[in-house]
């Protein structure tokens, strides 16, 4: 698709968006904060942020429908390992980011799995400490309502169903294994779970309605504009094709796992945060798979909901450590005639190698800009991780009924880490641990790029906490 296209069917779209009236459509904007993005880092930044009564520009450049020729903005380029997945799709172009497809599964990471090179032998330690996190993990939760899997690290929350409904469940497997978790779920619906739609739940209506926000849809930032160590602006195009600069006192970005990197390598000859050479290196995701099977005489009580919980074992067991964490969550779901079927995933902490690395691609997209090219593949110690993993899954499975038949494995479970990583020192990653791009005074990142290791649990939770916790830090600390 070429640009005049591109400009033609996104134009289209905008034409049945409601949000036309504040769509960028002036030369140049100031404001005190603007944010590349509109997923939950975006969004959660931006709702704080104004809830402070800061003036936030939000830049976005999805709309409220999905449209092909803007997700043809996120196509990925493959590096010299191949692609094992479309990585562009799991990054959505639209309103709320990629909230519109995701499961709101999201547990608290445990405390040793930011402590992983001190505690486990395993990738490096997180440069925040577990305490310093805590806080923003509870208004995380409220804000992406997510009930806990322990009532008591956020009792203000409707409890979770699966603490009770997993009751019989946790006897039958306590006898074998050390951690036995609920699963954190969203909560959106009043019975049962559902994930929070950052759109079509009316939080981009609400956050757009406070008084000091101007979101602007359709708009797709291609530059971050430096002056020295200063971040002077963003260059945009909106979507009639017209050139829009915003300039802010602090600048966010929030373009997800793989379109924040890429902005970065576009907004300068060598990349912007690439000092240590570790701009779009480190990436990770949750390599997986599924085991499905059934059970004649169920463990869930007569008339349950399907209930879910969490073994982590392979974190605590000193003869895994120097390895990744798995994750195993055990579903159990009513079947016809008092049956019961089983499905046990895996999610596999995975390295955070260097040479698994985002670079600017050589093709183009509608507006001429480079895509992001993806060097990755699974390294030795992520394949050792997998092995006993998967030892381990199928043991568990083994225990629950057996196994009637397994998903093929994935490499990605959406889950895109570690690209403009945090660290202590510059020698060592993009931003520092109050996510400021190391060599700037204003430039700021909220995701899960800037994860150092990925954990074994899904991102949002962590990536929101962080945001929520960017937010204090830049209320507090005005430039
Ligand atoms: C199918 C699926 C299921 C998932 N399930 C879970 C789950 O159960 N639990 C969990 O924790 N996570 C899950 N995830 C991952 C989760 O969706 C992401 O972690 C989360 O949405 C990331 O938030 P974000 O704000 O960093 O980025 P995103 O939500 O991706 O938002 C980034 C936004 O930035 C915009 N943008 C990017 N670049 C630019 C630019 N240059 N100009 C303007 N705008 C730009 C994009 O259009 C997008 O709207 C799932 C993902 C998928 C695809």
């Amino acid at each position: 698709m070429n640009r005049r296209e591109f400009i033609r069917n996104s134009a289209m779209a905008l034409a049945v968006s409601p949000f036309v009236s504040i769509a960028g459509c002036g030369r140049k904007t100031v404001t005190d904060f603007a944010i590349v993005g509109s997923g939950p880092a975006g969004i959660a930044l931006a709702d704080k942020l104004a809830q402070a009564g800061k003036q936030v520009v939000v830049l976005e450049g999805g709309l409220r429908q999905q449209s092909e020729a803007l997700q043809a903005m996120h196509e990925v380029e493959p590096g010299q390992w191949g692609l094992s997945y479309n990585f562009g799709w799991a990054t959505q172009r639209m309103l709320g980011g990629t909230t519109n497809l995701w499961q709101s599964h999201s547990p608290r990471p445990h405390d040793i799995e930011l402590m992983s090179a001190s505690q486990r032998g395993y990738g490096v330690d997180w440069p925040i400490t577990p305490a310093q996190l805590r806080p923003w993990l509870a208004s995380a939760e409220a804000w992406l309502r997510i009930r806990p899997a322990d009532p008591a690290n956020n009792p203000d929350l409707p409890l979770n169903p699966y603490i009770e409904s997993s009751a019989a469940l946790r006897a039958f497997l306590q006898p074998h294994y050390q951690t036995l978790e609920a699963g954190a779920y969203g909560m959106f619906k009043r019975s049962g779970m559902d994930a929070l739609r950052l759109l079509k739940h009316g939080e981009i209506d609400r956050v757009a309605a406070l008084k000091t926000v101007a979101i602007h849809p359709g708009t797709t930032v291609r530059r971050i504009l430096m002056d020295g160590r200063r971040a002077r602006g963003l260059e945009c195009v909106d979507q009639q094709g017209k050139a829009l600069t915003v300039e802010a006192g602090a600048i966010i970005v929030c373009g997800g796992g793989i379109q924040t990197p890429r902005l970065l390598w576009n907004s300068a000859a060598e990349g912007i945060g690439n000092h240590s050479d570790w701009l779009g290196a480190g990436f990770m995701d949750h390599p997986g798979l599924r085991l499905y099977g059934h059970r004649d005489k169920p463990l869930l009580p007569a008339g349950a909901a399907e209930s879910h919980l969490h073994v982590r074992d392979m974190l605590f067991n000193k003869a895994h450590h120097g390895l990744g964490g798995t994750l195993l969550r055990i579903g159990l779901i009513p079947g016809p005639e008092g049956s019961e079927y089983t499905l046990i995933e895996s999610l596999f902490e995975q390295a955070p190698e260097h040479s698994n690395r985002i670079v600017r691609g050589a093709s183009k997209d509608a507006l001429g800009d480079p895509l992001p090219k993806m060097h990755y593949r699974l390294s030795d110690l992520d394949k050792a991780t997998i092995a006993l993993g998967q030892r381990l899954q199928r043991t568990l499975a083994e225990q629950l009924g057996g196994i009637d038949s397994a998903s093929p494995f994935r490499h990605s479970s959406h889950h895109l880490c570690g690209a403009t990583r945090m660290a202590k020192d510059p020698a060592d990653g993009v931003v520092n641990t109050d996510l400021q791009v190391w060599g700037t005074d204003n430039l700021y990142i909220a995701g899960s790029s800037v994860f150092p290791t990925s954990t074994t649990v899904p991102p949002t939770l962590i990536l929101t906490a962080l945001a929520q916790r960017l937010a204090d830090h830049l209320i507090n600390n005005p430039a």
